[in-house]
């Protein structure tokens, strides 16, 4: 199986962002990884697609850096 890198701009890492309500750093209850979001937000496929950030994400609530296996809390 091949894996796609999928190196992310900031509008888009920005738009994943505008979809986390909390983290893991903030929320106990938060359990999607980000990359999840990523998927939603790319219509790609996690199973194939490693992403690489560009520049991390923030916590929109505690400001937390989030990475690809952090913990969120979305709206979808
Ligand atoms: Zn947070």
């Amino acid at each position: 199986m091949t894996i796609h890198i999928l190196a992310l701009s900031t509008a888009t890492i920005r738009r994943a962002q505008e979809v986390i309500s909390s983290c893991e750093a903030c929320n106990k209850e938060a359990e999607l990884p980000f990359d999840w979001v990523l998927d939603e937000v790319t219509g790609c496929d996690r199973s194939t697609t490693d992403y690489f950030l560009t520049e991390a994400a923030r916590c929109p609530r505690c400001g937390y850096t989030i990475i690809e296996k952090t913990l969120v809390e979305a709206e979808l």
